[in-house]
């Protein structure tokens, strides 16, 4: 297996009105091509500050991280934008789209900004679009679209790339639940298809969709399930449920 992440000893500590705040305190991580890898924990616990660092959004006070066998958390801003428009695509909770673009400009944007040519980028949007049962809200601004909508436009844009990890940050936590179960099947269904994929959530029918769970607290990872087949997930998906997460 191909590793495509590794964060070693991480730690990221903020400041907030003069305090520091130990968001993370020194985790190990490694994510391998193919892999869907959750990582669940109460609010507060580092989850979202450990996807930003793994995505190069952010550098961490201390430790290092690779995507693809480079080194990413020493890099600039600009050196870590180039990293993330190329290898990283990003959900969020609450889709980001923007507001004035219309869904096909949304879905589009990253890969003219990649540099991949206006049909190419065309090509990839409508196929995507299908894909995602999108295809007929192209000339529509995402505030006309539902929630699940919006998501999957997200997912499209995020996508358009080709990432070699595709991090999600409680994607579903703005749904409801049929849209949060259509969320994830396409997710497992693009992880089915080689997609790796690192999210971040609370909510245990999400995490059960993972081949790894990650249980994190106060900074730190405290615990880890593989789930080796679809069986398995129904009984890490009640054991879960005990827990308080
Ligand atoms: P989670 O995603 O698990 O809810 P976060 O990674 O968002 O946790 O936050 C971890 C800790 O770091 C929390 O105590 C949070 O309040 C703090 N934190 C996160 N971002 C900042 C920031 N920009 N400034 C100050 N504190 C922050």
């Amino acid at each position: 297996m191909t590793e495509i992440l590794r964060a070693r000893e991480l730690a990221r500590t903020y400041d907030s009105n003069g305090a520091t705040v130990l968001a993370l305190r020194g985790v190990d991580i490694a994510v391998e091509q193919g892999e869907l890898v959750a990582v669940m924990g109460p609010s507060g616990c580092g989850k979202s500050t450990l996807l930003n660092l793994l995505g190069g959004l952010d550098r961490p006070t201390a430790g290092e991280v690779f995507l693809g066998g480079e080194r990413i958390d020493n890099l600039s801003e600009g050196e870590r934008a180039v990293i993330r428009r190329h290898q990283v695509g990003i959900l969020f909770q609450a889709y980001n789209l923007i507001g004035n673009l219309t869904v096909a400009d949304n879905i589009e944007l990253p890969a003219l900004i990649a540099g991949l040519s206006s049909k190419e980028a065309r090509t990839r949007r409508l196929a995507l679009s299908e894909e995602l049962d999108i295809a007929d809200k192209s000339d529509t601004v995402p505030a006309k679209l539902s929630g699940g909508e919006q998501q999957r436009v997200a997912i499209a844009r995020a996508l358009i790339n080709r990432p070699d990890v595709l991090l999600a940050d409680e994607p579903t936590g703005n749904l409801d639940t049929k849209n949060a179960r259509d969320v994830i099947d396409l997710l497992r269904s693009y992880n089915a298809d080689g997609q790796t994929i690192v999210l971040v959530t609370h909510d245990p029918r999400v995490a059960s969709a993972a081949n790894r769970i990650i249980r994190m607290r106060d900074g730190w990872i405290v615990d880890e399930t593989r789930i080796e087949d679809r069986h398995d997930s129904k009984a890490v998906l009640s054991s879960l449920m005990d827990l308080e997460v």
